[in-house]
């Protein structure tokens, strides 16, 4: 009997699927429009990529609100010229607000960018992608909204919570903003649309969902039978499984009883409100064009506190926008001492390339931005220090996020009101409630004890 050996086949080459590494830069709605767009790539078969350097395509989603964050990407492309150089096959791309506002620009001054890619065709990424696969250059920013593709819940970051945008764009005019020119006109998702993608995502695992859009008060506005945003909430509110339902950001002018009320009446619905008063002078919110006064700002706290027990507030500012004096300076100031805001974001105002606010004189010099910059944020952190010193012996219910990122030897969470709560406990405890007794505090967190399990509603 013969013996044959056989030899093993040789084995199939199986082409390598492509890398994909993605930077966002900027607001939540980047962060989760770049969920959307590796959501889609790895449908499309590309495999995540860990670091960059370890990527095969290269994707930046950009912002254009503040100079730091272009800068921030223009260095990023810097640095990887020289790689492309050394592999040609490596595609990089450029995607949401600067190449909305500069699209063929960024081509010009970056000949190794392959994609260039605005704001309202990120859905199509993966098809433009393929083009350069010849080594065409692409330019897709176009003025037709382009429907993101179903969302990919396997691309989530975080199982026990999730952000949904419910519109894009706005219609205010802010005279500092850059929002309107490169995300257009408000467009509102579908309210069914909304509702059926918070309940897949609480069926999916997420407790805990934010709404976002760039001024979300106004949600509804363009579409038939003019949905509220309360409504939308109650709606969203009542998924199965989900404990805690946010949203943001709010223009005080767009805030309604209605929404206050809705906030009020249901524990799902936390009680945080992001409402950026910018400024407490009237000569400058007229400036600015913010269609409020300083007094009606006051107003609309005190019916926000009076619907919403408990409710916290935080607001953005800007310092040295065009013309402000010490006085209007002073007024921000008496403002946020007044509200007594739970957190400030401040920054100092810059010309941006595409604003209304080019017309007007930047005549406030940098190191009086910088003092108000310092004086407005130091007033906050002498608030936020004093309250929440004054919360211990408190329990505060807190939805574990994870390992704290300034030391990860305890977790960190956030209560309804969206306060920090850093406390030990192992990391198996992400995304679950916990009951924490409150010990100490500082400017930027609550620290404590944890006592427990929370039982029924975050
Ligand atoms: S409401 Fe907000 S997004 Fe709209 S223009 Fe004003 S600052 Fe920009």
């Amino acid at each position: 009997m013969n013996a044959t050996a056989t030899a093993p086949a040789p084995a199939a080459s199986v082409p390598r699927r492509p890398r994909v590494h993605m930077a966002a830069f900027g607001c939540q709605m980047n962060v989760l429009d770049a969920e959307v767009v590796v959501g889609e790539l790895l449908r499309r078969g590309y495999e995540r990529a860990a670091t960059e350097d370890a990527a095969d395509v290269v994707l930046f989603h950009t912002c254009s609100v503040r100079q730091h964050a272009e800068d921030r990407v223009w260095s990023r492309l810097g640095a990887l010229r020289r790689r492309k150089k050394l592999d040609p096959s490596l595609r990089i791309g450029v995607l949401g607000c600067m190449a909305q506002r500069d699209g063929r620009s960024i081509l010009v001054r970056a000949p190794h960018v392959d994609v260039v890619c605005g704001t309202r065709m990120f859905p199509r990424i993966g098809e433009l992608l393929d083009r350069t696969r010849e080594g065409e250059r692409v330019l897709a920013v176009d003025e037709v909204e382009c429907l993101p593709p179903p969302r990919n819940l396997s691309a989530r970051p975080d199982r026990h919570k999730a952000f949904v945008t419910v519109m894009r764009g706005c219609d205010h005019r802010c005279t500092f903003c850059i929002v309107p020119t490169v995300r257009g006109p408000e467009v509102s998702v579908p309210e069914d649309d909304v509702v059926a993608e918070v309940e897949a995502l609480a069926g999916d695992g997420a407790v805990e969902v934010t709404l976002l859009g760039q001024n979300i008060d106004s949600y509804g506005r363009d579409l038939p039978g003019q949905p509220t945003l309360a409504r939308l909430l109650r709606r969203c509110a009542a998924a199965p499984g989900l404990r805690r339902l946010r949203f943001i950001t709010s223009h005080p002018g767009d805030v309604t009883e209605e929404l206050l009320d809705t906030m009020g009446a249901d524990p799902r619905l936390c009680p945080y409100l992001h409402m950026p008063a910018q400024s407490g002078s009237d000569p400058v919110l007229k400036r600015m064009a913010r269609k409020y006064t300083a007094a009606r700002y006051r107003e609309i706290v005190a019916e926000a506190r009076r619907r919403v027990p408990g409710i916290e507030l935080a607001s953005d500012w800007i310092v040295g926008f065009p013309g402000e004096t010490e006085a209007d300076f002073e007024a921000s100031l008496g403002l946020l001492r007044e509200v007594e805001f739970q957190t400030s974001y401040v920054f100092q105002y810059s010309t941006r390339p595409g604003t209304p606010a080019t017309r007007l004189a930047d005549d406030v010099p940098g190191e009086v931005k910088r003092d108000r910059n310092h004086r407005l944020l130091a007033a906050q952190t002498e608030i936020s220090e004093r309250r929440n010193r004054a919360r211990a012996g408190e329990i505060a219910e807190v939805l574990v996020d994870g390992p704290s990122e300034r030391d990860s030897s305890r977790l960190s969470g956030r209560t309804r009101e969206n306060q920090v709560v850093v406390f030990p406990g192992p990391a198996a405890w992400r995304g679950t409630f916990r009951r924490v007794r409150v010990t100490g505090a500082t400017a930027a967190a609550l620290y404590g004890e944890a006592e427990g399990l929370a039982a029924g509603r975050g």
